[in-house]
């Protein structure tokens, strides 16, 4: 960019990223064309090109550069209506015109977006979309008014609720939004400059640093006159905007000049995303609201702000930097490395001035804040209307050129301004205000049900251990039953083994004890018998030489060990020698001795019943009936079997 490019187009991001342009000659001649164009901003040059396109001759005379002015300087928002609120133009001249007022408008729209199709300027594209945003919350509103844009308008518009807003852009300042996804935006200046060289490829003449000095527009051929040159036209179109004072005081005194600001940040990175997650253009619905949209990636270009003082604030870079952050604190600390500023025309009406002054003098300024769509849509109107013959620019009349009240006028529009914008800024200081005191209530609400639902997941969990710890406790209940119930079986059957093992070594005791005592007897029995036969021979070898007094005694009966006592034996008193009486006492006493000794038991011991060996001795009463037996056998001196 050479400096008077620099000079011409400001410090813009625009003019560091403008495509190569030729810098035009300024007019130094007199020139004869069918048509002169005053003012090379996008409503001269969308004319030119659109008049030389079919062949007709033409002039565009530019003060300073091309699109030097609001349209080589704008946010680049390309959306259909107009400066003025539909719902006012809807007022004013009834629906069915606005319908026709709006149609025309949606079709500068896509005047544009086919214009940089058609001559390929890839440079001037950007990005679809356009989110009109509500600083105040009314979700009635919005819906309210995109149905009406749907329905009246055919417009293809989407409501967006809060939610989805603050999805897409990360600030509690915003509430409902109108989504316009066929809008779009453009880099403004490479779509002028395309333009005009779109103008000149069918023939246009384009002559900069040329202003229209004066006019006369009366005859049928009407003369410009210039520094150097003067431009002969059956028809001359008023595009300067704010810049035709000297050319038709009167008719600039019915415009406002109102500047405006825009400014491109240094890229934020990462930071961008993280704040604003939509790539088309942002605006928000106060008068004069921050535009905003990201560009080259990551850098925010920002605008707002608007004045009737036509200098650039000094502080301007600090200013915007302060309106981004009370939006997107999160974006505290950028850098803005662009500002500049731009003046729009401003009707009192707030719609275009489109039409016909005069035969051959055609109008076509007061585009305001929303130039881009309007600027297409007048240019192809009204080159229609000086090739053709089409009046559609009629529809404008009700928007008379009115006088906008000269130095008064622009300090009644600040005061208007300024007085606008500071209900606008209250509405929408209340709005938030409200909006954070209903989350604050909305969080607290959370909170207080975030608390209720831990302190009864806690009271649940408590009860659940509880219960758990009563199952337990009752299982370990059970369990220890049941353990000494195993137990005491357990012990009842050892006892019981114990009991039976006791009642097999009692009954195999016995069994010993009654095989003793019967083999006891048995040897006692055999001994006596012996003895007996001792004594009986003893008695005999005594009384040899005499004759036996008795017959001899018959052998004793073996001794039944349960037999019922003998009954004593009735023997004969004899009378031993002395010294046969003392060996015979001798044997008495240890016969008596034997037999006293047990006598067996029956063979058969009931286990019921089982006598102990000392008390089956002390119990069976043999052995006590034996000795009696021996000692009346001994004591009479009688053989046991003797009188039988
Ligand atoms: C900062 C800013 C942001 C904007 N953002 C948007 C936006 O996002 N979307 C949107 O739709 N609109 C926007 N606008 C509005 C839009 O840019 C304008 O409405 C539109 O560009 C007006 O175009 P114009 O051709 O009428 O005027 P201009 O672009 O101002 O063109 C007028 C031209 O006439 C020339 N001129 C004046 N007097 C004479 C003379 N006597 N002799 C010769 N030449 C003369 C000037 O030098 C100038 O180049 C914005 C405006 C500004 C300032």
């Amino acid at each position: 960019m050479t400096e008077a490019d620099q000079g011409a187009y400001g410090p813009s991001w625009y003019a560091a990223t403008v495509v190569a342009t030729p810098e035009r000659p300024p007019l130094t001649f007199d020139i004869d064309v069918d048509v002169c164009v005053i003012g090379a901003g996008l409503a001269g040059l969308t004319v030119a090109r659109e008049l030389a396109r079919r062949g007709w001759s033409v002039a565009v005379l530019e003060a300073n550069r091309v699109a030097a002015g609001a349209s080589g300087r704008n946010g680049g928002f390309v959306a259909p209506g107009f400066s003025e609120r539909i719902g006012a133009i809807v007022d004013r001249v009834g629906l069915p015109r606005a319908k026709e007022l709006w149609a025309l408008a949606d079709a500068g729209v896509e005047y544009i977006r086919s214009t940089i199709a058609e001559t390929g300027m890839r440079e001037a594209l950007m990005h679809d979309g356009r989110l009109a945003v509500r600083s105040v919350d009314d979700a009635d509103a919005v819906i309210d008014h995109a149905a009406m844009l749907r329905v009246d308008f055919g417009a293809e518009v989407e409501a967006w609720p809060t939610e989805q807003v603050r999805e897409a852009l990360r600030t509690t300042y915003y509430f409902q939004a109108v989504h316009f996804p066929k809008a779009f935006h453009i880099h403004p200046l490479n779509y002028a400059l395309g333009l005009a060289a779109a103008a000149e490829k069918h023939g246009a003449r384009i002559f900069e640093n040329t202003a229209a000095l004066s006019l006369d527009p009366a005859g049928v051929r009407k003369r410009v006159a210039t520094p150097q040159g003067t431009v002969r036209a059956a028809h001359v179109v008023l595009a300067g905007s704010t810049g035709i004072g000297a050319v038709d005081a009167p008719i600039a005194e019915t415009v406002i000049p109102v500047s405006t600001y825009q400014g491109v940040t240094a890229p934020l990175g990462e930071k961008l995303f993280a704040a604003i997650r939509y790539n088309g253009a942002i605006a928000d619905d106060r008068r004069a609201g921050d535009t905003y949209r990201i560009v080259s990636d990551d850098r925010l270009m920002w605008g707002g702000r608007i004045s009737t003082r036509v200098s650039t604030p000094w502080r301007l870079k600090a200013m915007l930097r302060n309106d981004i952050v009370k939006v997107y604190p999160q974006l505290a600390g950028l850098e803005i490395e662009y500002a500049w500023g731009g003046v729009m025309a401003y009707a009192v009406h707030k719609m275009p001035q489109i039409g016909e002054l005069a035969p051959g003098y055609w109008i076509a300024s007061a585009f305001g804040g929303h130039g881009l769509n309007t600027t297409a849509m007048a240019g192809e109107m009204i080159a229609r209307a000086i090739m053709e013959g089409d009046d559609r620019w009629r529809l404008f009349s009700p928007y008379e050129l009115v006088w906008a009240g000269g130095r008064l006028g622009r300090a009644t529009a600040q005061l208007v301004f300024w007085s606008a914008a500071a209900r606008d800024g209250l509405h929408a200081k209340i709005a938030r205000y409200r909006d954070r005191a209903r989350r604050e209530a909305e969080e607290r609400q959370l909170r207080y049900a975030a608390e209720r639902e831990a302190n009864r997941i806690a009271a649940e969990q408590f009860r659940i251990e509880e219960e758990g710890r009563r199952i337990a406790e009752q299982e370990a209940r059970r369990l220890a039953v049941e353990e000494a119930r195993r137990q005491a079986l357990e012990r009842a059957r050892l006892a019981a083994e114990a009991a039976e093992r006791e009642k097999h070594e009692r009954i195999e005791a016995a069994q010993r004890a009654a095989a003793d005592a019967a083999r006891e007897a048995a040897d006692a029995a055999t001994m006596l018998a012996r003895q007996i036969e001792e004594y009986k021979a003893g008695q005999a070898g005594a009384a040899a030489p005499a004759p036996p007094a008795t017959s001899a005694p018959a052998a004793p009966e073996p001794v039944d060990p349960v037999a019922e006592p003998a009954a004593p034996v009735a023997a004969e008193p004899v009378t031993p020698p002395a010294a046969a009486l003392d060996h015979h006492h001798a044997a008495h006493e240890a016969a008596a001795a034997e037999i006293a000794a047990p006598l067996p038991t029956e063979a058969r011991i009931e286990p019921e019943d089982m006598p102990t060996p000392r008390k089956a001795r002390r119990k069976g009463g043999g052995g006590a009936k034996t000795a009696e037996n021996a000692a009346a056998v001994l004591g009479a001196g009688t053989p046991p079997d003797s009188g039988r």
